[in-house]
């Protein structure tokens, strides 16, 4: 057992401040004298940045345990809270807040400890990190010094010691096969395990599921299966039965995309009983595949590291560069760096040392070979099973780099959210940021840049010096982008002193939304008007930056025609990692050649008539009243159209699941609108139906609670409500928010007294920690309580004693923003009119949310709706048979503090309304 590290230590939370001094003892301070006493001397302290809000004093400088263990223990898994770090490095939990000083005392001899040790794994680069960080006077390079000692040899620098992947070649095209359906169960009975009950919901959903991988029978008529699957019926092991017979006997991948990070860490896990860590050739059959922008970019990271990054923001690189070397992917975001590492350093690192911008160098780059997008992407395209998101697949749909590389089987996985991906993938929008970022894009880096970014030019110098016509088309593109907005652009824009087309379009589209939007949206937040009767000058400011643009897109046309000029008929000096640079940048250009277009048409249509298939707008992103983005926007009334297009009509089996695939009226399911809404008709497609019911019994295990005596808009109501709630549950409450603004309301009121019950509460927008973390602290504290808004509705997965109890504050009515409003008119003429529109959204975010509370067969709880006014055809959003009650506030606090399941006795029948009815 290591002896505690005798410096002092601070530790501030809602309830109050606490000061240890280096040997103790413990005591309670004013806030007023924590900060003096951190002003003094380095102290001892446990995530700065959230100490620093509990103060009020945002320049909170001292030794964080945080930095500490990230340093010692790069790419392991730590919640962010005392009682996580103590269960982290095996020490016992603090018994409160008075106690926590003494832990930090302990955590930090313990880590200290380690790194005097043997039997630390990941000593190797610690030294010679630390003499980086020591120059840059990072807090701990002092206390650590003695205690790591000097390597005999030389440390390998993490870009030599990083493997490098290896080129394969093209995976044939998978062999025809058709599974029978007594396979699938043989394979899923192994799956399961012989010892698992046998679940007959699964069987048939697995069978189902199976139907996919069917050979097809004809061009651009994939095999189609809508599987709605209830809570806890296992449909992740169901479709992995059939989709790693069919890997294994065809050669071929299939990806299964999801909407939620934690959807894809559960997957990756629960693969592992179909497939094995490594193929005998060590090769991974399974991958995680994500966006590129979720990679770290080894050469921002060297950049970073030789200067690029100065103070904190360069300390951090160094710690990133630790983790680096421990990565299981190299993924920064939801993967295995910790996601508070970012937020300890308050500034955007972490997206600066990601591919953010598209600047990549390919083979241009000496890390090409190391390069961590490059391995993933390669692994994906030898995979078995790449686990994706929605966003992604349709993507690569739509401009894999090859045809391999496209995805042909998918299983869409929380399915619901295929429509929302689709909408915003298959969108046109031309704001402020987009357009800067393809102005970094082509010019490269202008005055006052940091970094490494590098210009078209730059990335193709050897093109340009070969072939004259490349060379000239560069110089084109370069010249054309200085149109578009330049830094200091939304200032400009404030000022009315726009510079150049597109700048003043803006300043038009600025102006018009300013003049005319009366949507009674949250204050200081997004505003927007629709595109008509727009004035006079912003059309024609619209042909301007048209023709602005236009202008761009042609040398780069031009350029993309070189290009591939210079790839059939290549020079001496094209050697294969040549090659693949210039194929890099083909890829590349062609997608913004195809953004450009999209802008072009966007702008062309203003003022002309409306196109009923699209729905175009004006918008300008705020928060907090203060303006980020402006600009143009074009959906599509039913983004399926594109996604039938360019993702079924490729695929030759797809399947949609979700526990809330349909939705219920109080007639049943409503499939003939779940198959409308799955693109599948605009390929003129029937699909497959299928559906298994939850196994959870609902009736005895859940309540949900209408509170009928708050009133709407009431805040010191709702807060006081929200309070007696969490008191009365003990915690494990999870509070769901339609706006940011009422949520920060009531947290506000509320923290504090909370805190000092033992109670604490933590919020998304409030707190300065990313919405994962803030649920690992929820799922690890059970008397914890968490606030959030539609991030949280259905992407927490907290199963057992953590989440006891849901709160919303009201039903969640759409945000009656101008897209809502235009697919709620395309809906008026249907059956049940723009009312049953809006009632499918409600009663999908409530099945959603209630979704949260029973995550398996042992959980239990309540799921409370603060509103006095529920409508009762909303009811059939909760499954069948779940108790419905209408309550005062009073009685409901009674019902919560009794649980449900074992200690409450039976709901009346006529006290509730039951769903079974
Ligand atoms: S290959 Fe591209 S993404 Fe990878 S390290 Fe190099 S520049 Fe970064």
């Amino acid at each position: 057992m290591s002896e505690p590290l005798p410096l002092p230590a601070l530790h501030a939370s809602h309830a109050g401040t606490w000061l240890r001094d280096p040997n103790g003892p413990t005591r309670g301070c004013s806030k007023g004298e924590a900060v003096m006493a951190a002003a003094d001397t380095p102290l001892l302290m446990m995530n700065a940045p959230l100490v620093a809000n509990r103060l009020g004093y945002p320049d909170l400088n001292g030794l964080d345990l945080l930095e500490l263990f990230a340093f010692v223990h790069p790419a392991e898994f730590c919640v962010p809270t005392p009682k996580g770090l103590a269960h982290a490095l095996g020490l016992d939990e603090p018994a409160d807040d008075a106690d926590v000083p003494l832990l930090l005392q302990k955590a930090a001899g313990a880590l200290v400890a380690t790194c005097e040790s043997e039997a630390w794994e990941q000593r190797e680069g610690a030294w010679s990190t630390l003499q980086s960080l020591a120059r840059l006077r990072w807090p701990w390079a002092g206390v650590l010094a003695p205690h790591i000692r000097r390597p005999e040899k030389a440390e390998k620098w993490l870009f030599t010691k990083l493997p490098e992947w290896e080129e394969t070649p093209e995976r044939a095209q998978p062999q025809q096969v058709l599974i029978e359906e007594a396979e699938i169960e043989g394979q899923l009975a192994r799956l399961t395990g012989e010892g698992a009950e046998r679940r007959e919901g699964q069987r048939l959903f697995s069978r189902d599921a199976g139907s996919i991988f069917a050979p097809r029978d004809r061009q651009k008529r994939p095999h189609v299966l809508l599987a709605q699957a209830g809570t806890g019926i296992g449909k992740t092991l169901g479709y992995l039965a059939p989709a790693s017979l069919w890997a294994k006997l065809s050669g071929g991948t299939v990806w299964v995309s999801t909407y939620t990070k934690n959807l894809q860490r559960q997957l990756r896990r629960e693969s592992a009983r179909a497939w094995p860590a490594a193929r005998p050739d060590g090769s991974p059959p399974v991958v995680v595949r994500k966006g590129r922008e979720n990679y770290l970019c080894l050469l921002n990271l060297e950049d970073a590291l030789q200067g690029g990054f100065a103070g904190r923001p360069a300390i951090l690189a160094h710690l990133v560069a630790r983790w680096a070397a421990y990565s299981q992917d190299g993924d920064m975001i939801g993967g295995d760096l910790p996601g508070w590492l970012g937020t300890l350093f308050r500034k955007r690192g972490i997206a600066a040392l990601t591919d953010q911008r598209g600047e990549c160098v390919y083979a241009g780059c000496p890390h090409y070979r190391k390069c961590f997008i490059e391995r993933s992407a390669r692994a994906a395209a030898q995979a078995d099973l790449v686990i994706a998101n929605h966003a992604l697949v349709m993507v690569n749909a739509a401009r894999g780099r090859d045809q391999g590389g496209r995805p042909t089987r998918i299983v869409f996985d929380e399915g619901h959210h295929v429509f929302d991906a689709a909408d915003s993938t298959f969108s046109a929008v031309l704001t402020g940021q987009e357009a800067i970022e393809l102005r970094r894009w082509i010019v490269g880096p202008e005055k006052n840049s940091r970094g490494r970014r590098r210009g078209l030019a730059a990335r193709l110098a050897d093109v340009a010096s070969y072939d004259d016509a490349g060379g000239e088309a560069v110089e084109a593109a370069v010249e054309a982008a200085h149109a578009l907005p330049s830094e200091g652009w939304l200032a400009r824009l404030a000022e009315g002193a726009p510079l150049g087309p597109v700048e003043e379009l803006l300043a038009q589209v600025r102006a018009t939304t300013f003049a005319r939007d009366e949507s009674g949206l949250e204050a200081g937040y997004g505003i927007e008007t629709e595109c008509a009767q727009l004035p006079g000058e912003l059309v024609e400011a619209a042909g301007t930056a048209a023709q602005a643009l236009a202008a761009i897109r042609s040398p780069l046309l031009k350029l993309a025609g070189r290009l591939e000029a210079v790839l059939e008929d290549a020079p001496d000096w094209l050697d294969g990692q040549g090659r693949a640079r210039i194929e890099g940048a083909r890829h590349s250009l062609a997608w913004r050649i195809d953004l450009i277009a999209a802008w072009e048409a966007l702008l062309g249509r203003l003022g002309g008539p409306a196109d009923p298939e699209f729905v175009d707008w004006l918008q300008v992103d705020r928060n907090d009243a203060r303006e980020f983005d402006v600009g143009l926007y074009r959906h599509w009334l039913d983004p399926m159209k594109p996604f039938a297009k360019v993702v079924m009509e490729s695929a030759h089996g797809l399947m949609m699941t979700s526990a809330t695939l349909t939705d219920r009226d109080e007639s049943g399911p409503d499939w003939a609108h779940a198959i409308a809404k799955s693109g599948a008709p605009h390929l003129e497609l029937n699909p497959k139906t299928a559906q298994a019911d939850s196994p959870f019994d609902y009736a005895n295990r859940a309540e949900v609670l209408i509170v009928t005596d708050i009133r709407k808009g009431d805040i010191p109501a709702m807060a006081g409500a929200y309070a007696r709630l969490i008191e009365a549950s003990g915690g494990g409450v999870l509070g769901l928010f339609t706006a940011i603004r009422r949520m920060r309301a009531v947290y506000g009121r509320i923290a504090d007294r909370l805190a000092r019950a033992g109670l604490p509460l933590y919020a998304q927008h409030v707190d300065p920690i990313d919405t994962g973390t803030l649920t690992d602290i929820f799922r690890d504290d059970p008397r914890a309580s968490l606030l959030g808004t539609d991030a949280l509705r259905d992407g927490v997965d907290v199963p057992g004693e953590s989440l006891r109890c849901v709160v919303m504050e009201s039903v969640p009515w759409p945000r009656p923003t101008i897209l809502h409003r235009a697919r709620r008119a395309a809906a008026a003429d249907q059956e049940g009119g723009a009312q049953r529109y809006d009632d499918r959204i409600i009663r999908a975010r409530l099945a959603q949310a209630f979704g949260r509370l029973i995550r398996s067969r042992d959980d239990a709880g309540h799921f409370v709706v603060l509103s006095s006014a529920f409508p009762s055809r909303l009811l059939s959003a909760f499954p069948e048979g779940t108790p419905v009650i209408r309550v005062t506030l009073e009685e409901a606090l009674q019902r919560v503090a009794k649980g449900v399941g074992g200690t409450q006795e039976r709901v009346e029948p006529d006290a509730a309304e039951s769903q079974s009815s």
